[in-house]
């Protein structure tokens, strides 16, 4: 009889609860991320597939995971805005980040986490100012200055350097091995800012 009564009220808390509280947010995607979705599209929707939203753990993986339980708790639960894709294998090649105009400085030391964490695994991280409208040709410029790193650090780590590299005089900021392409400097390598064009720091390598 009492298990039966137990049963019954069980039943009705279920009928009642028979909702869970679970919602479909209003949008999946801000409008900065949608017109970047679209602009990411129009450039590069021809030979990548743009994944939206992707959770770093599902990117990368961890080495001796038990020593760095530490460096797995920063990546979990967070995610990357963009990942462009191989379309046939659906291997990542580009990973895209938003990045909020610099005010907190929390939200500049994470984006300076995420820079490392992709420059440490290979993968290059373009960084896109938040707008709702891109121009392709500054997006282009943002992808080759991500490869660009990536060269570099790869060229760092093979010849043992990686104490070598200055950190940008203006912002603090990694710095990028670069040429001068005209003026009195042609083909003098220099170092400049990772965050050129908005930051102009620059340092001459003698
Ligand atoms: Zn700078």
């Amino acid at each position: 009889m009492g298990v039966t009564m137990a049963i019954r009220e069980s039943t009705q808390v279920k009928v009642q609860d028979e909702r869970l509280p679970y919602r479909l947010r209003e949008r999946f995607m801000s409008a900065p991320e949608l017109a970047l979705f679209r602009a990411l599209q129009n450039m590069a929707g021809k030979h990548y597939v743009v994944c939206p939203k992707v959770a770093l753990n599902d990117i990368f993986y961890i080495v001796r995971p038990n020593e760095n339980v530490h460096f797995f708790n920063k990546i979990f639960r967070k995610h990357v805005n963009f990942l462009l894709c191989d379309p046939k294998t659906l291997q990542p090649v580009f990973a895209i980040e938003l990045v909020k105009p610099v005010g907190k400085s929390e939200t500049r030391e994470s984006d300076q986490f995420l820079g490392d964490l992709f420059l440490s695994a290979g993968l290059p991280l373009v960084h896109v100012m938040s707008s709702e409208n891109y121009l392709e040709g500054d997006l282009a410029e943002l992808f080759q200055l991500a490869i660009l790193k990536v060269k570099q650090t790869k060229t760092l780590r093979a010849t043992g350097k990686t104490d070598s590299v200055p950190h940008c005089p203006i912002c603090g900021r990694m710095m990028v091995l670069r040429m001068h392409r005209a003026g009195p400097d042609k083909g003098k390598r220099y170092y400049g800012c990772m965050d050129n064009p908005k930051c102009g720091g620059m340092v001459r390598i003698d």
